[in-house]
């Protein structure tokens, strides 16, 4: 059977209203949590011993607060920390180092997180959205549509999920006397990020708060990755949290991004890599520049000689970086990842144009967990279920 023609797909910018997910203690700021804790007719000092727990013990079991009164803490588990991602399967590969995690959200709806453990680092992958509204013919989020924005305290949950699960440790890590840590997240699950700004912002301002009002983590282990929504990279340049941005590029010119990209008829090749120019220039961050490789598709050599064009007129400042990522198979799609040969004279030309370049390792392929597989659907339920864990 043909999948339908996925550039027939409409953009959607704006999630449809479905009912909001319980408010949850992630959800706050500081001073809220203080103001909903006296309206709940406690001290407001009990709120830091709350954050406390929660941002700093991971812990969000009512038992365990064991410096907050028996009888109120029932009571304050059901008001501010009602559960918000109910886990409905987990699939590891690369011996356990890579882990997906598929969620159902409090209305049914279903996400996925990635947790990546490397021998220096542990990333989080996390989802903004259910679905996605961008429409890229590439990826399987964007083949499914978008169902709804996720919270703040959604998006907060799947970090503290993954580093409760690297608390709980393993024998490897016991043995050799390491509590690894979520040193990263990313934004590049399933939805697309700055089409849900204010709950994803509100998300960077919870990872990046110190202890015990957030989870302390550097902005710098954090990246935003974005098919390129103009306005809003301008906006989080602003917000003084100097995350990494991605921008996923895909294509160095109109025509062929227009096709990958559809969001690239609303802002072009020019305003988008102008706009990533500017969040460099702002955050002295260096961005991300991401491009697939798609067989005879965007990897010919006067595409990566264009491609370093488009950056090098921006200067060489060190502004930039080019990661390339192998395509990963998606459901129906007509595309593979590009050969060896190609991609290898691609790293070449963007290299000998003084372009720094890296090729993206893809973890989680086999169990859909890499870059564009995640879908939740019910079909992708079943077709994981029977892929067995095996090194990629
Ligand atoms: N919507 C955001 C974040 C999610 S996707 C964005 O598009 O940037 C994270 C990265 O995975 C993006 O660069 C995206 O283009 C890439 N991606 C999507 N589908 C892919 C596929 N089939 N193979 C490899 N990478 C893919």
């Amino acid at each position: 059977m043909q999948p339908p023609d996925r550039s027939t797909l409409p953009l959607v910018f704006t999630a449809p209203r479905r009912g909001k997910p319980p408010v949850h203690w992630a959800d706050l700021d500081p001073a809220q949590r203080r103001g909903a804790m006296e309206a709940a007719g406690h001290r407001a000092y009990r709120a830091r011993q709350l954050s406390a727990h929660y941002f700093e013990g991971l812990r969000d079991d009512p038992d365990t607060w064991t410096d907050l009164p028996v009888a109120v803490r029932g009571e304050l588990a059901s008001t501010f920390m009602p559960p918000l991602l109910t886990p409905v399967r987990e699939l590891t590969c690369d011996d356990g180092d890579t882990v997906k995690s598929l969620w159902k959200l409090h209305d049914g709806a279903l996400v996925e997180s990635v947790l990546m453990r490397y021998p220096d680092r542990v990333t989080m992958c996390v989802s903004s959205q259910a679905g996605c509204g961008m429409a890229c013919p590439f990826c399987a989020t964007g083949q499914g549509g978008l169902q709804r924005n996720m919270s703040t305290a959604e998006i907060v949950e799947q970090v503290v999920d993954g580093a409760r699960k690297l608390a709980q440790g393993t024998l490897a890590d016991a043995e050799a006397g390491r509590t690894p840590r979520v040193s990263n997240v990313v934004f590049m699950g399933m939805g697309e990020p700055l089409a849900n700004y204010k709950a994803v912002s509100g998300a960077l301002r919870q990872l990046t708060t110190p202890n015990p009002d957030g989870l302390g983590m550097s902005a710098r282990g954090i990246t935003v990755s974005t098919v390129g929504l103009v306005p809003r990279i301008h906006e989080l340049a602003t917000e003084g949290i100097p995350v990494t941005l991605a921008l996923s590029l895909h294509a160095p010119d109109d025509e062929l991004r227009d096709e990958l990209v559809p969001v690239n008829t609303r802002w072009n090749v020019d305003e988008v890599v102008d706009a990533a120019w500017e969040y460099a220039k702002t955050t002295k961050r260096r961005v991300s520049i991401e491009y697939i490789l798609i067989r005879d598709v965007n990897d010919q050599p006067q595409r990566a000689e264009q491609l370093a064009k488009v950056l090098r007129r921006r200067g060489t400042w060190g502004w930039v970086h080019v990661n390339l990522i192998p395509l990963n198979p998606t459901p129906g799609s007509r595309w593979t990842a590009s050969r060896r040969r190609d991609e290898d004279e691609f790293v070449r030309r963007l290299q000998a144009r003084g372009v720094p370049v890296t090729v993206r390792d893809t973890r989680g392929r086999e169990i859909d967990g890499a870059c564009g597989q995640l879908a939740a659907g019910s079909a992708d339920i079943d077709a994981s279920v029977q892929v067995p864990a095996r090194r990629g």
